[in-house]
């Protein structure tokens, strides 16, 4: 597909990338620098429109890539629609690197008496057994392949490492649920060569939240008072965390939570 010659560079050159939530915002950030960075990429997403949007942004930069790109959809609620992805990227030669990704923080999301019961399963059903689908399949394809090492990324959020005072209960006990699940996967796979890893980010500029903020800025001004750079974060911050922790620069990096939030989770006071 691309033009860098016969031997594939890059820091993911060779490997098979697959992405959930990958047409949203740290999603598709993530997806361009693994396609330069020389991988394969499977972009998947619950929502066909977002792919099509995707992979039309992904194929402005077919003239840098080496690897090869493709969309399917995907809820990763769905096991069969998570098992259909793996095997997908199993033609390729079996998944490298799996970054769960896909997530919610729903409108309704509230405290312990308002959040509707339906929410809380929602949320639990795609921020959690999405991510244990995610894994489980991962692993199957790296078994199956018989490949020595493999990373897995599953992102949570800061929210699980610091309560929040503005509720979102459902939310924040789902991403707690990440931590503990990619810790515990990767104490039983490190032998296998298999890595887990949670990426923490703190609130971006992606549509998630601030589709949500919208034009509230008293609700804008309470969180970003909290960084201590004074802004929210950027996507490409997050996606640029996830290349480290896929390529093999992160060997000796696993079970860890690993945080990018411009320092946030270790403000006490923050500059005026
Ligand atoms: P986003 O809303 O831009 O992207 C999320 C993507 O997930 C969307 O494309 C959406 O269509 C997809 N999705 C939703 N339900 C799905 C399902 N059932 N199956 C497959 N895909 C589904 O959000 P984002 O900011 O890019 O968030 C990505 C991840 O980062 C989420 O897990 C989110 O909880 C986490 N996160 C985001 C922030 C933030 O401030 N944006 C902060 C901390 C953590």
């Amino acid at each position: 597909m691309g033009s860098q010659g016969d031997v594939p560079r890059g820091r993911l050159a060779g490997k098979n990338a697959i992405i959930t939530g990958g047409a949203g915002g740290i999603g598709l950030e993530t997806t361009v620098l693994f396609l330069r960075e020389g991988a394969s990429v499977l972009i998947t997403d619950i929502s066909e429109p977002a792919l099509i949007k995707a992979m039309n942004k992904a194929k402005e930069i077919v003239p840098y890539m080496t690897g090869q790109v493709a969309t399917m959809k995907c809820d990763v609620t769905k096991e069969s629609d998570v098992q259909a992805i793996v095997e997908r990227v199993d033609e390729w030669g079996g998944v490298d690197v799996m970054f769960n990704n896909a997530g919610i923080m729903h409108a309704d999301d509230d405290d312990a008496v308002s959040t509707p019961e339906k929410i809380w399963d929602l949320t639990q059903n795609i921020n959690v057994k999405g991510v244990w689908f995610g894994s489980k399949h991962a692993v199957l394809s790296l078994r199956k392949h018989k490949k020595s090492r493999g990373s897995i990324i599953n992102t949570a959020s800061v929210v699980a490492l610091v309560g929040s005072a503005t509720p979102q209960l459902a939310y924040t006990a789902s991403k707690g649920a990440v931590l503990a699940m990619t810790r515990e996967l990767a104490m039983v796979h490190a032998r296998e060569g298999f890595r887990f890893n949670s990426l923490c980010p703190a609130p971006l500029n992606t549509p998630l939240l601030q589709d949500w903020l919208g034009d509230d800025q008293e609700k804008r001004h309470r969180r970003e008072v909290h960084f201590p750079t004074g802004r929210f974060g950027e996507a490409i911050e997050q996606a640029n965390a996830v290349l480290f922790l896929a390529s093999d620069e992160s060997s000796f990096v696993n079970g860890t939570d690993f945080v990018v939030d411009g320092g946030m989770t270790k403000a006490y006071t923050t500059p005026e």
